[in-house]
């Protein structure tokens, strides 16, 4: 299983040409996403999304990790600064750091304030979410670079995880947004004191509640009722649907409407990390329907971020690829069902068996 990743381009012709600096580069990455879900769900997806990505821009199909862990936040730093673990320092998304004698986070911070619309004492004492920052990420992104070659540029990043957002857009960023456990955008001290006024009026509007309504379900396969998984869960749940990705894709619009990205005459930057393909797979697993009807609504979403570029900056001012910070292995019952030799791990019986042995 090495072809875990995919990375996808469209590049302007201008560049290739006339080297040309292209307005906007956009980074987007799917979370958890499979090299071989290109091929399974081809069938599925439109002609703008996906498809457009593939036929209309390079396809690097025989890309190898050269480190481990796959998870997130090494994903993340990997991808946005073109180095390994080793280099950039995000090792994992948790580790014991030795000189603190303590364990660290990532993207933690927790000199750093919750940036929301909201009280901000009353944010930090209920959540952490929003004490982030890049500070162990010791290398630069591409938007660092931006930056350091035109500090007029803006970059931004928006994910519903933190470490999607913090990591991707990197030290010298404008701004990363991404979703507290409630369901609501926040940002960090380290970017800004508070929300921009575009940002609130736009949650206000359209709140993770008013995207969960009705029914989630794909054809005779499952139903899932969102608005008792809001009243039980609150509106963090989105996450977990595909509605997470499609209240990413529509910030991420907002943000290049009024943040007027590639609208100047510098490079601009935007990296956008769709989350709920993580959450759905972990939950569901990657043979489940859930995770093919997640696959086929995060391709509209696709297509409504390539029309955007298209009409209003235009494909010969623009860089965008698409990536995945890592896959997911199959579940062990579906590969049981085939007969492939697998299971579940369980540690509580290895602390038992442990027990007893040592009793002998
Ligand atoms: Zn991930």
């Amino acid at each position: 299983m090495y072809k875990l990743i995919i990375f996808l381009l469209i590049l302007c012709v201008n560049i290739k040409t006339n080297a040309k600096e292209p307005k906007l580069v956009v980074g987007i990455v799917v979370d958890q996403m499979r090299y071989d879900y290109v091929d399974r769900f081809w069938n599925n997806f439109s002609n703008n999304g996906f498809k457009k990505l593939v036929n209309n821009g390079y396809f690097l199909k025989n890309t190898h990790f050269s480190y481990l862990p796959t998870y997130t936040g090494p994903g993340h730093a990997s991808i946005f600064t073109g180095t390994t673990p080793s280099n950039h320092g995000i090792i994992a998304n948790n580790w014991y750091d030795k000189n603190l004698k303590q364990s660290v986070y990532c993207a933690g911070n927790g000199e750093m304030h919750t940036i929301c619309n909201c009280s901000q004492e009353v944010e930090d004492v209920v959540s952490s979410d929003g004490k982030m920052s890049p500070h162990h990420m010791l290398t630069t992104t591409i938007g660092d670079e931006i930056q350091l070659f035109n500090p007029s540029s803006k970059v931004i990043g928006v994910s519903l995880k933190d470490r999607g957002a913090i990591l991707s857009a990197g030290h010298s960023a404008d701004a990363a947004y991404w979703m507290d456990k409630h369901g609501d955008w926040i940002s960090s001290s380290f970017y800004m004191n508070k929300l921009p006024d575009w940002l609130i009026e736009h949650q206000n509007k359209n709140s993770a509640a008013q995207y969960l309504v009705g029914k989630w379900k794909y054809k005779n396969s499952f139903s899932h009722n969102l608005d008792s998984l809001l009243m039980t869960n609150g509106g963090g749940i989105i996450k977990s649907t595909p509605l997470g990705n499609t209240i990413l894709s529509d910030l991420a619009l907002e943000i290049l409407k009024n943040e007027k990205l590639g609208q100047s005459k510098t490079t601009d930057f935007l990296s956008i990390s769709f989350s709920s393909t993580d959450y759905i797979g972990h939950q569901y697993g990657p043979h489940s329907d859930e995770i093919v009807d997640t696959y086929i609504k995060l391709d509209i979403e696709i297509a409504k971020i390539l029309d955007y570029i298209e009409q209003e900056i235009g494909f010969d001012n623009v860089v965008i690829f698409l990536t995945a910070d890592h896959g997911v292995v199959s579940e062990p019952h579906k590969l049981q069902e085939l007969n492939i030799p697998s299971g579940y791990y369980s540690s509580l019986e290895m602390k038992d068996e442990l027990a007893d042995s040592s009793k002998r």
